[in-house]
Parts: structure tokens; sequence; C-alpha cells
């Protein structure tokens, strides 16, 4: 017998709703269904939404199409369409709710340009989240160096790529002060940097996704673009150190649901989209693997998912989100397989169909 044990309601600080732009890949609405499936009480859209995020009206229409038992705040871009050339007028944004500032899916590669965002967003008291994969340095690649990059000759992404960005931003966040979320960290190096920034006090906050606790690109073994994210899955000690930081309560988990049309992710990595869907499995598979194979207690576990993401929330959001007194209920003591053909969300990139686990969640009603 499965037993119940309760907890306060669990934020997702990272999912992309294709809304507005793509409706058949996944609306507000499907998104929402899945993030209730999923036992998630809130979520925070990321801004790269066709048109971008970066303005109230995009923000607004984004809350009006929310209905339903869980909670949505919108993330806003840091720059104009998120082009990296223009910063947006934070003040309206931060009024209309923001959760918080990013251009996810882009880094924000002029240094002084992200200075300039973070000392904005330092006077309004909110958090700048970065995507932290300077694409200079990426440039064609598609996969860390691996077994499977040296057979099929896939062109390689050096973990440079993340170490530098996220080295630069925390020599900003030590100027400006700013509070900074390193979004969906993937290398050991990374790691110990917000390690030691978090050591010397700076408000420096990060997140580790289902995919990158749960798998390594030594691992892989067939050219399946349904292993393929930016950042890229990092080696077993990338693993190793993540795992490591979340135990200690270094890492908050967040999913990084990013769904997409089949036609993008069936032509192997170097040809198809970056990302997968994981709303529905990320309770049961951090559980899983944290909980059952690490011995992370179960209480510090649950705060990865509720605690540690109100870190980076606005004032506004926050006052919202405990109006609402959002729980989350998980079912442990009883393993069964992910039906991804079940699953509420439009898209079906996702590597988990038929994989087993422990604590699924109770759907949020
Ligand atoms: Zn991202």
């Amino acid at each position: 017998m499965a037993e119940k044990v309760s907890f306060p309601g669990f934020i997702d600080v990272h999912v992309h709703f294709r809304d507005p732009g793509m409706p058949d890949v996944e609306t507000t609405s499907s998104g929402l269904a899945a993030s209730a499936r999923g036992g998630f009480a809130a979520v925070v859209t990321m801004p790269n939404t066709t048109p971008a995020c970066d303005s109230r009206e995009i923000m607004e229409y984004q809350r009006r199409s929310s209905s339903g038992p869980v909670l949505l705040f919108p993330s806003a871009c840091l720059t104009k369409g998120r082009r990296g050339e223009e910063l947006v007028e934070f003040e309206p944004l931060a009024e209309a709710g923001a959760a918080f500032f990013t251009d996810d899916g882009s880094y924000l590669k002029d240094d002084k340009l992200m200075e300039r965002a973070m000392f904005n967003v330092a006077r309004l008291g909110l958090c700048v989240a970065d995507h932290a994969l300077d694409h200079t340095l990426v440039r064609n690649g598609v996969i860390r160096d691996c077994p499977l990059a040296r057979t099929k000759f896939l062109p390689i992404i050096s973990a440079k790529a993340e170490i530098d960005a996220i080295k630069r931003d925390i020599s900003i966040c030590r100027v400006t002060g700013c509070k900074l979320h390193i979004q969906h960290i993937s290398t050991a190096e990374g790691v110990w940097l917000v390690r030691d920034a978090q050591r010397e006090g700076l408000p420096v906050t990060a997140e580790a996704t289902p995919h990158h606790l749960l798998f390594a690109c030594d691992e892989l073994t067939s050219d399946d673009a349904n292993y393929k994210m930016a950042p890229p899955l990092g080696n077993c000690e990338d693993r190793y150190e993540l795992r490591k930081a979340v135990k200690e309560g270094a890492l908050m988990f967040a999913t990084d649901h990013a769904p997409h049309p089949a036609s993008k992710k069936c032509n192997g990595f170097v040809e198809s989209a970056n990302g997968i869907t994981g709303l529905e499995i990320a309770v049961a598979s951090t559980y899983s693997v944290m909980v059952l194979d690490e011995g992370m207690p179960i209480e510090n576990w649950a705060k990865a998912w509720w605690e540690l993401p109100r870190q980076v929330l606005s004032p506004i959001a926050l006052a919202e989100f405990d109006k609402s007194r959002g729980t989350t209920e998980v079912l442990i003591g009883q393993r069964s397989k992910y039906n991804l053909d079940s699953s509420l969300s439009l898209s079906r990139n996702c590597p988990y169909d038929s994989m087993e686990f422990d604590g699924w969640p109770v759907p949020t009603v």
C-alpha cells in the first residue's frame, strides 16, 4: 500500500508553454493540465513565446489564459524580443507581476547590458535568471564530449560554455547585488562556482532539472533527440556533483518542460530542437533518484520543490501564492510506469515513456 505524504505546494520555476505562438505544441491550458497532473501548485512560464513576453500585454494575456488549480506566474524578458540589444522597461513589468526577468533560451552576451539589467532589477528587489550558456562558445555543438559523440561524429559543446557564463554572471552579481538565478545548471564546475558564491554570501541560486539528475551523456547509446537539450546532458561526474549539491540544499529542482512537435525532434542530435517535456514525471523521478537512490531525507527533497523556489519569485507572486495555500500530495511506497500516451501535454518529445518510478503525485485539484 502506498502512503500519502503532504507538503506545501510545489513550484516549478521553469516551464515553456508555447502560448502565444504555437497552440498546437502547448497552450496555457494544456500546460497547466500537465502541471496539475504533475502535482504542482504553481509554475513560472518562460518568456520565449512568439511574440516574446516583453510587455504588460503579453503577460496579461498569459495570466488571463490561465485557469484551474495551478497558479501561473509569467517571467518577463530581460531584453526586448530577447534580442539581447535593448533592455525591457522593468518597472511596469514588475508592477504587472513578473515573477523574475530572464531571456531564457538565449544568453545575454553583452556584459555591460547584463550589468545594467541587473542594476535595474536589483533596485526593484527582483531576480535575474540566466540561461548561462555562452553561444559564442557553443558554436554548432549539440552534445558534450562522450562515446556517442565520438562514434557518431557529433559536434561537441565544451563545459566552458556554461562555466564562463556562470563566472561572468556571478561577477556582475557581486557588483550589483542583484539576485541571480542560474537556470538548468549542468556542469560540475558550474555547481562549484554557485556553491562558492553562496558561501561568499552572494544572493545566488540555481536549479537542477530531472534530466540532468537522471541521465548522463556517457550512457547515451543512440542518436535520439529526446536526449538533446540546452544545456546538454553532462557526464557522470557532472551528474554526481549535481546530486550532491541537491542533497546539500544548494540547488532547487525545475523541469525546463519544453514541448516541441514531433517533426522537430525526429532527426537526431544535429538537426533536432533542444528540450523535452517533463512536468508529469518530475516529482516521481526526483523522488526516486534523490530520496530512494541517494538517501536524501524526504523533507529536504520536498524543500527543493517548495521552499527553495520561493527565493526566486517576486514579492507580488509570492503573496499571491501564499494566499492560495496550495499543497502537494505524494504517494510513496509503490512503483509504477509512466505512460506517455496518457500525457496531458500536447507534445510527446519525452524520453521517460515506460520508465518506472516511486513517489507519484496526487493530481492538484
Ligand atoms: Zn534555458
